[in-house]
């Protein structure tokens, strides 16, 4: 195949990701594959000789597609739905097309302003006042690795780029149990060390870190010699949409100066609704806060909104100007890679632009406040059921539930057999996460083509199958 034979491809690409997605729903959530038969279907050398396009789509088909969990399905109430709405799909085929390295302003102009014009119509969109500058990074967790290294430079004066970190002052970064684990490894990556990485306890229904207990612990740690650096904060943690009350914690940590970043991967999309901005009240004092499109927005994978009050100390902790990088004689440009830990980037504004622009905000509100008042409605039926019980209340769109009929004393290998016999079923599909150290089910609506018939389905799939095993 060339690029005389690409239009004729193109469209059958194009026909079959149309019918995929809209029968997507007729198949099990969850791939049925058992472990290594998609490996063996492939064959253990490469061929030596082209083999011919229809060949190659027909075993796409038959090999790939068995192994896919449909993430795009209409009933997937897993992790965090992570969507790809039509147009933001079809921006990302345009993209593969031009194929542009976007690492610099130069390398294609387009991209970086159109980023810039993307970040800041993103900023409006959740309520972020003027003066946050954005970038797109890869993920949510570089995101963050990029907020702890510059936390730790500006807590060292700027010396452990230069002097590394032997011999420097021992920092300590503080955040609750509930975040994500991209911020252990940011802090194993950043070189500070998981035994700097100090854990403040939680309180109240949010499940919040507790303010006071963050500034106790950072006076301990003054005491005793050390050196605080930073705070990590979340908005809608990943298990059960935990959120610390941002504005007291920021209180305290401005107090002591030091650096902070808001992790609201999931939650954050959701604050183009203006209703659901009460969760994270004070945003505007953080230094760093980031959110995925690639989540609940719509934006198909990957797109971390990554916004900082005053980009100065990102950038001037991960730049690199090497000569043959050097754009002479442009005053007043963006070079989005020296935001980022990676070099190269993709052209990630276009998905944005597309999507925006075809559904306006009006759009993509509609579909959060149905996934957050369908989630309610199971949240209420099921607590009405007898023998289940909710364990946390919905934070968004999440709450987790568990089955805990009178007869039966090991909840929590009931509750496994239950999520892995949903599972198994095909319909649904869902998760489980610990609380207190209980294992609990967790369900979340999020995927854009869901309706309120397939959450409701959602009730009579976990009703039917607890019946079956006790
Ligand atoms: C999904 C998620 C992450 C990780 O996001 P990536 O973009 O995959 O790195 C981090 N934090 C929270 C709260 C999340 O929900």
């Amino acid at each position: 195949m060339d690029w005389n034979d690409f239009g004729q491809w193109g469209r059958r690409a194009a026909d079959w990701a149309q019918t995929y997605r809209q029968t997507v729903g007729d198949r099990p959530v969850r791939s049925r594959a058992a472990p290594g038969e998609i490996l063996n279907a492939l064959p253990e050398t490469p061929p030596e000789t082209p083999e011919d396009m229809e060949k190659v789509f027909r075993d796409f088909e038959t090999v790939v597609m068995p192994g896919i969990t449909h993430w795009q399905h209409p009933r997937f109430f897993a992790y965090f739905n992570s969507n790809a709405a039509a147009p933001a799909v079809l921006a990302e085929f345009l993209v593969a097309a031009i194929a542009p390295q976007c690492m610099l302003w130069q390398t294609s102009p387009a991209a970086t302003e159109m980023e810039t014009r993307m970040m800041d119509w993103l900023r409006q969109a959740i309520g972020l006042p003027e003066g946050f500058a954005g970038v797109i990074q890869d993920s949510a967790s570089s995101a963050t690795l990029a907020a702890v290294l510059t936390l730790r430079e500006r807590a060292l004066d700027w010396t452990g780029n230069s002097s590394g970190l032997a011999g420097n002052k021992r920092l300590r970064v503080y955040c609750s149990h509930e975040v994500h684990t991209s911020v252990d490894r940011a802090i194993w990556i950043a070189g500070i060390g998981q035994d700097n990485l100090v854990r403040i306890p939680t309180t109240g229904e949010w499940r919040g870190m507790d303010p006071e207990a963050l500034g106790a612990a950072i006076r301990a740690d003054l005491d005793a010699g050390l050196t605080p650096a930073g705070v990590i904060l979340c908005v809608g943690g990943t298990g059960t949409g935990a959120t610390d009350p941002i504005a007291t914690c920021l209180d305290v940590a401005e107090s002591h100066g030091l650096f902070t970043h808001v992790d609201a991967a999931w939650a954050g999309s959701a604050m183009i609704c203006p209703e659901f901005r009460g969760y994270w009240r004070g945003i505007e004092r953080a230094d760093s806060v980031v959110f995925n499109p690639h989540k609940w927005l719509g934006v198909p994978f990957d797109c971390a909104a990554h916004f900082l009050r005053d980009p100065d100390d990102l950038v001037r902790t991960l730049a690199i100007q090497p000569e043959y990088l050097k754009t002479h004689g442009k005053d007043g440009i963006i070079n989005y890679s020296e935001w980022s830990v990676p070099l190269g980037r993709r052209f990630r504004a276009l998905k944005i632009w597309f999507l925006i622009r075809n559904y306006g905000l009006e759009g993509l509100r509609r579909r959060i406040r149905d996934h957050v008042t369908w989630s309610r409605r199971l949240h209420d039926r099921l607590a009405a059921t007898p023998g289940f019980e909710i364990v946390t209340a919905p934070m968004w769109s999440l709450f987790t539930f568990r089955y805990a009929p009178e007869s039966v004393s090991d909840l929590d290998a009931l509750n496994q057999r239950l999520v892995d016999a949903i599972n198994d079923d095909g319909r649904i599909y869902l998760t489980q996460t610990r609380v207190d150290g209980d294992l609990v089910i967790r369900f979340q609506a999020g995927q854009f083509d869901t309706t309120e018939a397939d959450v409701m389905m959602a009730n009579d799939v976990i009703i039917d199958i607890a019946a079956t095993l006790t």
